[in-house]
């Protein structure tokens, strides 16, 4: 049996692995975390994905429990401002598109409209409430979408069938520390201390952990949660990583805590502002902003980063405390390793836009429990793991690239730099069908990897690279059912603007 679990690292990566195994194998298996208290964890204001709440469910955690303990607020989109040219913004939602007669509102909206710049205000509730700065729950706390509300229980994301309509922003150290006390209530055994060095046996397989002060630490299955270095996974058992650089520029980024003057002006959404070099994301928690500006260094250096960033997000606030990230972007050829898993950071990282970081630390942990191996350590149970992880991964890669590609800036070397690099075939093709038409689902990435149809075809929209001309089809058909459906978005979208109570409102009865 293997009951015998060591995690290495204590982020939200080590933590939610360490409270996720509890509560899915209780007492049967042993989890043991060790976290260096002298190295810091990346702890930036956080953005996560809808599905977060099959995670936070599994765990039997209520919003009220753990919002108010780590500063979180609703998340019902990313506001992507300036990235078809200046002054520019449209919003990516947690919402699906309506169909009419077969077709998208997103076809009916450019054979009918034909103007991509205004495709998510005609197509979804969402940027609507985003505008007014609402809540997506009324302050007897139900949700302003019927039939979604109430627990998902012991769920994974191999289950979601509605898209939830809104995820969180919060603090991702808070988070990490409410989950220590949860986690060392649940069994896990705490221990704060530095390792030193990796014990492997002849195989190469690791056998314990040293530590400084706590002697080793002995397990049959170690967790590598110890962020971009990859202590274990690349550091002791000298596993590859595969570089996303060739497509992905941004390698670096700055980030400032910066106090929100008016708190009633909290956002429910993420904002993601291309800037000369990179982008700035403002991610609303209560009470303060997380922002950071992520960027490549080929085209700004840190002084220059930071000063575009104090400049944009906290103009005479000197006195707050820049915090330089570099970035490792790309993954592990393989995650798991012998009897090594890594999650987190030291497992993959894409870069910040569109919040993929934890998602994937979540993915990752319940493929674990469904992976979880017996004393044969069977090989086809661990190259599945593998693929699962390496698919989600290159999935989001090619959403991402995508973002960079379809957007028609090209204003600074930065930008023109983005157009120039090679690309998936698979995503020059669906670009070119795009050009033509709003493509479907059989031309998009075809495993899952947390983004369905609908992101696609809203990033492509929102970015411009739209379709010159309709689909022949909508011509001969009448459009009487898809009007009947962008009637009811804007009514929809009235009512509950009326209805809802602000984002800081609701906050502050919770919180
Ligand atoms: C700039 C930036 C912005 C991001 N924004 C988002 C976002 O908006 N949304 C999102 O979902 N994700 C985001 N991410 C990703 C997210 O931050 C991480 O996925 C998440 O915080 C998990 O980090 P981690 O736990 O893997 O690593 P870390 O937070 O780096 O934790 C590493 C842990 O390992 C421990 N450790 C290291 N070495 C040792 C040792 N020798 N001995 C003992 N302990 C050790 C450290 O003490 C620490 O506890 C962002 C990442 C970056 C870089």
């Amino acid at each position: 049996m293997i009951n015998n679990v060591v995690i290495v690292g204590g982020g939200t990566a080590g933590w939610m692995t360490a409270t996720y195994l509890k509560t899915a194998f209780g007492d049967r298996v042993s989890v043991t975390l060790v976290e260096s208290a002298r190295i810091p964890t990346i702890g930036v204001g956080e953005a996560t994905f809808s599905t977060i709440r099959h995670f936070f469910d599994y765990l039997g955690l209520d919003e009220q429990d753990w919002m108010p303990q780590c500063a979180a607020s609703y998340k019902l989109a990313i506001r992507f401002e300036n990235w078809r040219g200046d002054g520019t913004h449209f919003y990516h939602p947690f919402e699906r598109l309506r169909v009419a007669d077969g077709f998208t509102l997103a076809d009916w909206h450019m054979a009918l409209n034909g103007d991509s710049a205004t495709f998510d205000r005609h197509c979804y509730v969402t940027p609507w409430l985003c505008e007014a700065r609402r809540s997506p729950r009324l302050l007897g706390g139900g949700l302003f979408v019927s039939g979604l509300d109430g627990s998902l229980g012991r769920s994974t994301l191999d289950e979601q069938r509605a898209q939830f309509p809104y995820a969180y922003h919060f603090d991702a150290a808070q988070l990490a520390r409410f989950l220590t006390g949860l986690g060392v209530k649940m069994g896990v055994r705490h221990v704060l201390d530095d390792v030193t060095g990796v014990g492997q046996d002849e195989r190469g397989w690791i056998t314990h952990v040293d530590t400084k002060e706590h002697g080793p630490l002995t397990g049959d299955l170690f967790v590598d949660c110890t962020g971009f270095r990859g202590l274990l996974i690349n550091g002791a058992l000298g596993e590859s990583f595969m570089s996303f650089q060739d497509v992905l520029p941004n390698n670096r980024a700055v980030a400032l805590r910066v106090p929100r003057a008016e708190q009633e002006l909290i956002n429910p959404y993420t904002t993601a502002s291309a800037m000369d070099a990179g982008w700035i994301w403002t991610i609303p928690l209560y009470g303060r902003n997380g922002t950071g500006y992520v960027y490549s260094d080929e085209f700004c250096t840190p002084e220059e980063a930071e000063r575009t960033l104090r400049a944009f997000a906290a103009p005479g606030r000197d006195d707050l405390e820049a915090n330089h990230i570099r970035m490792r972007i790309g993954r592990n050829h393989r995650s798991w390793v012998g009897n090594c898993v890594a999650v987190g950071l030291s497992s993959a990282f894409v870069e910040p836009l569109e919040s993929t970081g934890i998602f994937f630390i979540q993915h990752a942990i319940e493929q674990l429990v469904k992976h979880f191996p017996d004393q044969s350590w069977d090989p086809l149970l661990i190259d599945g793991y593998n693929e699962k992880v390496a698919r989600v991964v290159d999935g989001v890669k090619e959403f991402l690239v995508l973002h960079y590609r379809a957007t028609a800036r090209a204003d600074t070397p930065y930008w023109r730099e983005t157009k120039l690099r090679k690309i998936p075939q698979t995503l020059a093709d669906l670009l070119e069908v795009a050009a033509t038409r709003v493509p479907d689902e059989s031309l998009l990435y075809p495993y899952y990897h947390g983004f369905e149809p609908y992101s696609w075809i809203t990033m492509l929209l929102g970015l411009g690279h739209a379709p010159a001309t309709p689909r022949p089809a909508l011509s001969h058909l009448d459009p009487a059912r898809a009007q009947a459906e962008f009637a009811a978005v804007r009514a929809g979208a009235e009512r509950m603007v009326a209805a809802l109570p602000s984002a800081h409102e609701y906050l502050t009865s919770i919180h």
